[in-house]
């Protein structure tokens, strides 16, 4: 195992959850794919299973984020936007990326809404960095979309940014590993250009899906060329190809990279049911990866992220939360008889497979 700066028998057993029914009360629109009343079933899975009785378990409310901690990415012109709309929704911000028809739209209270999934990834480091916490996961935040002066693909405030930032800004060496379906574009653009901060990203080959990059040539520029990392899977990627790829580029650049502190993206659209995305994940195969994060002796603040087939979100969110408190999983909560691809398909998701691994490996520092 590797091992970073500092001593990882110090490191609280301790996971939190962020939750407040706040976190999921607010509605993008009634026919929005993100639907963050989703975090209710994780949250009361949890509590039938008693999972918050358990040693170690700690459910803890978030804060809001403040505007200076909002302004580490985000443009102050860009937060006067989005307050604006939240007051006064019906007028037209598409020049900040918000559209009434679009992927992101303006509604009432979005602002307040925002202020409080970005301060329960923020709550959480505090309470990591502190050592009270292992690892703390909020299923609210990982809007990894939000562009400095431009929202984009249900995001508004890029809260895995902020907390990257916020943590190179102490010093930190930060890893950032994003496993969503969709690429990290945000969270890569805002680092582009530092060794401060790597970032990962495994997701569905932007020529297949949203937001059309993530390609292994983005790896960087200036000294921070090298420190991001793009493997773009093919559509139909299953268990089988999802684990050969991680396993193949995570573990290895974060043993070279030894990071200070582990920030985790789990979105959990690559699940095979997720209405927006071509890859065939399943429990079995986020569990792998999840539990290998649990074994790393990082300080880990965790986050959730896209997931669009509601009991896909319900099970596997629930699952990790367990894995983070070193808990069993019933078999509930696991996929029956997940895709495994065979014949032509097979050949080809595993040669597809093997190049975004080469050339990820090849971009890296
Ligand atoms: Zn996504």
């Amino acid at each position: 195992m590797a091992r970073a700066h500092g001593d990882p028998r110090a490191l609280s057993p301790a996971a939190g959850f962020v939750w407040d029914p706040r976190l999921a009360s607010h509605v993008y629109r009634d026919d929005h794919p993100l639907k963050p009343k989703r975090l209710i079933g994780v949250y009361e899975t949890l509590r039938s299973l008693g999972a918050f009785d358990r040693e170690g378990a700690r459910l803890f409310e978030p804060r809001e984020a403040t505007e200076a901690e909002l302004a580490r990415i985000h443009a102050p012109g860009y937060i006067e936007a989005v307050k604006q709309a939240s007051r006064d929704p019906e007028l037209d911000y598409r020049e900040w990326g918000l559209s009434h028809q679009g992927d992101t739209p303006p509604f009432a209270g979005m602002h307040e809404a925002s202020l409080l999934t970005t301060g329960g990834t923020l709550i959480g480091i505090e309470e990591v960095l502190a050592g009270r916490l292992r690892v703390s996961f909020n299923g609210a935040g990982g809007l990894h979309h939000a562009m400095r002066r431009r929202a984009s693909g249900f995001c508004i405030y890029n809260d895995p940014a902020i907390a990257c930032g916020l943590l190179a800004d102490r010093g930190m060496k930060v890893a950032y590993v994003d496993i969503d379906a969709h690429h990290g574009d945000g969270v890569q653009a805002a680092f582009y250009d530092t060794d401060r901060v790597l970032t990962i990203s495994l997701h569905e080959d932007g020529r297949y899906l949203f937001p059309g990059t993530g390609f292994a040539r983005e790896r960087g520029s200036g000294k921070g060329a090298g420190y991001s990392i793009n493997v773009p899977l093919p559509p139909y990627a299953d268990d089988r190809a999802y684990v050969r790829a991680f396993d193949a580029v995570v573990p290895p650049l974060l043993e070279r990279f030894r990071p200070d502190v582990l920030v985790t993206q789990q979105g959990i659209d690559p699940h095979f049911s997720d209405p927006l995305t071509h890859l065939q994940v399943s429990t079995r195969a986020r569990a792998h990866l999840v539990s290998w994060f649990v074994r790393t002796p990082y300080p880990w603040v965790a986050m959730g992220g896209g997931g669009y087939s509601l009991d896909a979100v319900r099970r596997t969110w629930a699952m990790e939360y367990l894995l983070m408190l070193g808990a069993p999983v019933p078999d509930e909560l696991h996929d029956v008889n997940p895709p495994e691809e065979g014949g032509e398909r097979r050949r080809t998701v595993d040669r597809a497979t093997d190049t975004a691994i080469s050339e990820a490996l090849a971009a890296a520092f």
